[in-house]
């Protein structure tokens, strides 16, 4: 069989059919040829293409319209799968899954991602292991798929001066995987996640969203059209160092003023409550504290749920901050969901609905008007549910098919 070179040398459509097939699940041939254009026999040819190379297969009948009833096309997800990892500033998520980002075995640990990428990539290396094992995919692995808590360089894999990540920056994570043989893509975790949404998630379905991470920091993920917007450099979304308007000064670890995330994250939630436990605002929180010796964004989360009113007032304050940033947003890209995702998005209902209130009462009206604003579905799988429809959609990418297609796998592509 010859090679395919480039794109010019897959013939027109195909890339389109798998790609419509794949996202929007099993459909007739009558609804491919009404979304993508494309005659009935050209359809018919691409298919045949496509089943010979085992990514679409038959799926029962569709509804009829008067005559035979029409058989449904699918994408094969288990043509191959995929091991994906979502690492976060204090944890580490992997999961083997297949090519639609179902999640077929997930492992998770606490983990210090300051510890570098020696000490960290150790440990993803053993639980990919570990979830191999449970999982027993049936198929190959096609590629790897990474999510890590700081900014990255898409095209060559590097994380790019990370913050929080010391040891990380220029890391060449495509070198440290090439023993598996598959390829390798990184992005920064909240991208990812924005992903997970848009596939499993709440955001299914929709081509304007933007997703909102509050954990130790603050970013946003922006899907646009269905994709992930990376921007110039990959890193659109860095809402965490935007400056907001507050009645104190506080210094972000980026060295500028008050940035919503030293204002807001939780690591600002943390310090805020040790200082209200020390200052004796809160009983509740000055008897954690001398119980733990430090607090964490979960702990003033609990003292909120517990009605102790200073927790209450602190979340309730980062509610209002990060829902100005929010609302800027909404006011300049008009997406129709705000998804609030990450560990402190889960510290009660405060949070969710002061982000809320202050959306709806700081955005335009029109803009407003059909927009939601909720919780991730997803939780703490939302990274790798992600990082495999990161991995997903590079690979059947008309700029990386041609490279593989006619080899049969991308394992054998890259051997
Ligand atoms: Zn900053």
């Amino acid at each position: 069989m010859t090679r395919l070179a480039s794109l010019n040398d897959i013939p027109p459509g195909l890339v389109e059919i798998l790609d419509y097939i794949r996202r929007h699940g099993p459909c007739t041939r009558a609804a491919l040829g009404e979304a993508i254009g494309l005659s009935r026999a050209v359809i018919t040819q691409r298919l045949a293409a496509l089943g010979g190379y085992g990514l679409i297969a038959e799926d029962g009948v569709g509804p009829s319209t008067g005559g035979r009833a029409p058989r449904r096309l699918r994408f094969c997800a288990d043509a191959g799968y995929l091991l994906v990892a979502d690492l976060g500033a204090t944890s580490i998520d992997v999961a083997v899954a297949d090519l639609a980002g179902e999640i077929l075995a997930h492992r998770a640990e606490p983990a210090d991602i300051a510890a570098g990428p020696d000490v960290v990539l150790t440990r993803v290396e053993a639980l990919f292991e570990e979830a191999l094992l449970q999982a027993e995919p049936p198929g190959a692995v096609w590629g790897i798929g990474i999510g890590v808590p700081g900014p990255v360089e898409f095209d060559t894999a590097r994380p790019n001066s990370p913050p929080i990540m010391p040891g990380w920056d220029d890391y060449q994570m495509r070198g440290r995987f090439a023993p598996y043989g598959v390829p390798v893509w990184i992005d920064n975790d909240v991208n990812v996640m924005a992903l997970g949404e848009l596939t499993a998630g709440i955001g299914r379905g929709r081509e304007n969203f933007v997703f909102v991470k509050i954990g130790t920091g603050i970013g946003a993920g922006i899907i646009v059209r269905g994709q992930i917007h990376r921007g110039a450099q990959g890193c659109a979304g860095d809402i965490g160092h935007i400056q907001i308007a507050a009645d104190r000064e506080v210094i972000c670890r980026c060295g500028n003023v008050n940035c919503l995330e030293a204002l807001a994250g939780g690591a600002a939630l943390a310090r805020d409550g040790e200082a209200a436990a020390l200052e004796g605002r809160s009983p509740f929180l000055r008897t954690l504290l001398a119980e733990k010796g430090s607090l964490d964004a979960a702990d003033v989360a609990r003292g909120a749920a517990h009605g102790d009113a200073a927790s209450l007032e602190l979340i309730a304050n980062a509610g209002r901050l990060v829902g100005q940033a929010v609302a800027a947003i909404v006011n300049f890209f008009n997406p129709s969901l705000i998804v609030i995702g990450g560990g402190v998005a889960g510290a009660g209902d405060t949070l969710l609905a002061t982000i809320r209130q202050t959306v709806y009462h700081r955005s335009l009206p029109l803009s407003t008007r059909d927009l939601g604003v909720h919780r991730s579905v997803l939780g703490d799988r939302a990274g790798v549910v992600g990082a495999a429809t990161m991995v997903a959609n590079e690979l059947f990418a008309p700029e990386f098919l041609p490279r593989w297609l006619d080899a049969g796998s991308p394992v054998a592509a890259e051997g």
